[in-house]
């Protein structure tokens, strides 16, 4: 298997693993899609991800057979350009850059000039005709490779080229000289000298290597490791390493640098969209150290911007660009992500891939690449990212809110985000952690700042641009985010920044608005989301394209109907005790707890009842016609006890007992594991009254709203927490018994259905003997989870990120089904269940119904439903149709 892939200069391409991401990377294999479909890319080769692996395995040694491969390699690269590596004459140079299978800012990412010392550097003055660039390449390299490959502070290089502007009087690097980089130059291999304790390496060979060593290290460096876990990328994948001949951009007014996206990846809007720099490297632009420039006329009119779009400064060489865009948009029909180079006018591709983009972007880009023909429904179905839709889901600013406006920055991430002001990506952490909205201001920010990005509503920098780090990554997050507010600066020492002409202070609050760029003081009010537009036609095609339904969990009418509004078919879980708790009802619901016999419970159950009844029979009206599953009283009683002693005190008037009493007839009921005691299906057992008095409610309910005309709902009573047969036998004749009570009384029959849920690891097993009462499985699988792996849902947040770091679960079980283990209880009782009942309706109403993977799992086993929180009901939906595509 070979180790190494060479790619452009004509290098053969019929290997199919020298364009397969798993082995050269995500860089590597476009990089080598490029050079097959003849765009202009300088040669190079890519060292697999494979070697990557085997290098960390083996304790970073690099075997012979490697060494050999990436000289003939080099050696590739050197005939196609008609140079040699080190050659003091006409030195070839070479970029080195880290590439897994998807790109990760947290790697190490670019070594640029690599082969220059000082012998090369002369060759390179004299065959270019231009020390001044050589010069300043040099210094590139020597600043680069000491920050990335040698872990030197690149601080003290950027103090040392300050203070030699600043000897000299100049202001920006431009006005630099070919003399005054090669005095920098001596000044920085001194540092590095002095920081090293031996001299800058020379011999370009150690410098390859070094690269390569440092681009398969980075892969465990500390911040690969924080985006591998927020991304759920595997440690196992590695990363390639690329090589390839250097362009530059840096050669003078014919020459620029930049980066683009084929369409806008903000908005989705089909215009070219990017940003250049002329005479410069690529780093520029992306560091923020010089501020880019407009790619298209357009875009720099509409921002009132002086300085000429490339489309205007270099007319050849952006026709040349435009059409590497439309080419490589239908080659891989989606928005391309591109960085190039001009060279003395000509262009040079650097790298593509599909861009990361906002949920609107996407949403956008995927209903509009349909209509264009370039993708189909399905592969636009496919798109989107379900849980990138929470970003749409959620409120933006109300225009009509005043707005304190501070200044306007870019529109780099669009939202509306608000909290109080940090300066630094741990303290984001920390407030967040102790339940504080923050937004983190930043001069710029880099890989390490990752965490408190995440921990983040908004992100606000002084510096960099549109496609900028702080840029791109808070796209990716879907946070909202406003770079290059260059009337910000910060005082890190006091902890104070300056916005525009106001002074404030880390724990200020600040409100950003990512769609405009402008950031306000204070708060602003925000207003609902529109379900309208793209967002109603890529949903419209999900349901076109799944089979489970999707249901909501609601109690309440407000819930309800904003479920129905996301496209919910249903309630899969009415949490009837969450109404217990409201203020007036909790007298009435702690005199029947603390009753001393059935009496005298019936009698607070008397008050219970027609404001249970109330409740339904709005729910009901809400969801007209639609199948609504509502649980019967789940939770240990001992939720409800009173604690203070003005409670008894209160319920000690309301019932003629003692407050002493009621005290020690609370403490009778403690319970020392509640979550095992007393709940679910047992308080029916016991108390058999509470559960009638709550079907008495529902069905009452449903024979009220079906006299009213409207379209009669559909009621599923659903008992919690079975373990046997015999209990839901019981129930389920309580709850039969009382249907028929009412229906004599209100003269009228409804359909309705009785079942249960399977949240205990018993009741998954025995799922055949039970479907002989149950006309429905709802798999509860937050129960599920925590009693088939024996972990508290209460208390699991004290280990369980320790546990997800260490790779004991690849993710929160109680977030993202445990299909190996809980999956395999929730497929043997399904499978259990329909052995007995076939037309038995199966769903899931845990955590999980409104999470991505699980759901393809629930399609998997062949669910019915899945349902989910109100705002999850769209995530579920597009999930649910990915998961049947
Ligand atoms: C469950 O256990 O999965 C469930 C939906 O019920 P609850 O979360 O109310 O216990
Ligand atoms: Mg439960």
């Amino acid at each position: 298997m070979k180790t190494v892939y060479p790619f452009g200069g004509g290098a053969p391409l019929d290997d199919p693993r020298a364009k397969d991401k798993t082995i050269v990377g995500g860089k590597g294999a476009n990089l080598a899609e490029m050079a097959d479909i003849g765009l202009p890319v300088p040669p190079g080769f890519t060292i697999t991800t494979e070697e990557c692996v085997r290098y960390l395995e083996h304790g970073g040694e690099f075997p012979e057979s490697l060494k050999a491969a990436v000289s003939d390699a080099i050696g590739h690269i050197e005939r196609s350009v008609g140079k040699t590596f080190g050659d003091p004459a006409d030195p070839l140079l070479v970029s080195v850059r880290s590439g897994a299978r998807v790109s990760m800012p947290g790697m190490m990412d670019t070594v640029l000039n690599l082969g220059l010392n000082d012998e090369t550097v002369q060759g390179l003055a004299a065959v270019s005709g231009d020390p001044r660039f050589a010069w300043d390449s040099y210094r590139r390299f020597i600043q680069m490779y000491s920050d990335v490959v040698l872990g030197l502070d690149h601080g003290l290089f950027e103090e040392a080229l300050e203070i030699a502007k600043e000897d000299k009087g100049l202001y920006s690097d431009t006005e630099m000289e070919a003399d005054d980089w090669q005095a920098l130059v001596a000044e920085y291999r001194k540092i590095a000298e002095d920081e090293l304790g031996r001299p800058f390496p020379q011999d370009v060979h150690e410098q390859l290597w070094g690269a390569i060593r440092a681009v398969f290290d980075s892969w465990d460096s500390d911040r690969a490791k924080v985006y591998r876990r927020l991304n759920d990328i595997p440690s196992g994948w590695g990363t390639a390493v690329n090589v390839q001949a250097m362009v530059f951009g840096n050669m003078g007014d014919t020459s620029a640098t930049g980066v683009a996206f084929t369409r806008d990846p903000a908005t989705g809007e089909r215009a070219y969209y990017g940003e250049w720099l002329v005479n410069a490297q690529g780093e520029d632009v992306v560091a923020g150290i010089r501020t880019p420039q407009y790619l298209t006329k357009a875009a720099r009119e509409r921002a009132n911007a002086k300085p000429l779009a490339m489309e205007e400064a270099m007319p050849e060489a952006y026709a040349e660009l435009a059409r590497v865009f439309d080419l490589l948009e239908a080659h891989y029909r989606d928005m391309q992500d591109i960085e190039f180079t001009v060279e003395r006018g000509k262009l040079w591709m650097l790298q593509t891939r599909s861009g990361k983009r906002t949920a609107k972007a996407a949403l956008k880009m995927a209903v509009d690449m349909a209509g264009e023909g370039l993708i189909d429904e399905q592969t636009a179905i496919l798109r989107v990212d379900p849980m990138a839709l929470d970003q749409l889901l959620h409120p933006t600013l109300d225009p009509e809110a005043h707005r304190d406006v501070l200044t306007t920055g870019l529109p780099a991430s669009p939202g509306a985000a608000s909290g109080k002001i940090v300066l630094d990506a741990d303290t984001a952490e920390q407030w967040v952690a102790r339940g504080e909205k923050v937004i983190l201001v930043r001069v710029e920010t880099s890989p390490e700042d990752i965490h408190g990005m995440h921990a983040a509503q908004g992100i606000l920098t002084a510096r960099g641009g549109m496609t900028s780090h702080a840029a791109v990554v808070a796209r990716g997050m879907g946070r909202c985010c406003v770079s290059g507010a260059s009337a910000v600066s910060i005082d890190m020492k006091s902890r104070t920044l300056r916005i525009g002409n106001r002074d404030m202070a880390e724990g200020d609050v600040l409100t950003l608005d990512g769609s405009t760029g402008q950031v306000m003081a204070g708060e602003v009010a925000t207003i609902e989301p529109e379900l309208v537009g793209d967002f109603g036609t890529l949903m419209e095609w999900a349901d076109r394209h799944r089979r489970m339904k999707v249901r909501t969990n609601a109690e309440t009418p407000d819930d309800c109907r904003m479920a129905v509004q996301f496209g919910a078919e249903g309630i899969g879980l009415c949490r009837t005790e969450h109404m217990f708790f409201d203020a007036r009802r909790i007298s009435a619901v702690r005199q029947m707890i603390l009753a001393e016999d059935e009496r005298g419970r019936r009698k607070a159950l008397a008050l219970l009842l027609p404001e249970q009844r109330s409740d339904f029979a709005e729910i009901f009206r809400v969801m007209s016609g639609l199948p609504c599953t509502i649980r019967l009283l789940d939770p240990p009683l001992h939720e409800f006890l009173p604690h203070e002693d003005a409670d008894f005190e209160e319920l000690a008037e309301a019932t003629g007992y003692g407050a002493d009493h009621l005290k020690r007839r609370a403490g009778e009921l403690h319970e020392f594991n509640p979550m095992l005691g007393h709940r679910g299906c047992r308080l029916g057992i016991t108390y058999p009254e509470i559960y009638e008095m709550q079907a008495r409610a529902i069905f009452e309910a449903a024979c009220d709203v079906a006299a009213e005309g409207g379209e009669a709902p559909i009621p599923e009573v659903m008992i919690p927490l079975v373990a046997s047969r015999r209990e839901l036998e019981l129930l389920r004749a309580l709850v039969d018994r009382t249907a028929q009570d009412v229906f004599a009384e209100k003269g009228r029959t409804l359909d309705y259905l009785v079942g249960t849920m399977i949240e205990l690891p018993r009741a998954a097993l025995m799922a055949g003997e039970i479907a002989e009462e149950a006309r429905f499985f709802s798999f509860g699988t937050n129960d599920l989870t925590q009693t088939t792996l024996g972990v508290s849902r209460d208390d699991a947040g004290r280990f369980l990120s320790a546990y997800v770091e260490r790779g004991i679960f690849p993710r929160d079980p109680f977030v993202s089904l445990d299909i190996d283990g809980v999956g395999q209880l929730v497929r043997l009782a399904a499978e259990r269940g329909r052995a007995t009942r076939p037309d038995i309706k199966l769903g899931i109403c845990g955590e999980h119904g409104g999470d991505p993977a699980s759901i393809v799992f629930c399609e998997e086993v062949g669910l019915d439903y899945v349902s989910a929180s109100p705002y999850r009901v769209p995530i579920a939906r597009l999930a649910a149709a990915q998961a049947a595509l």
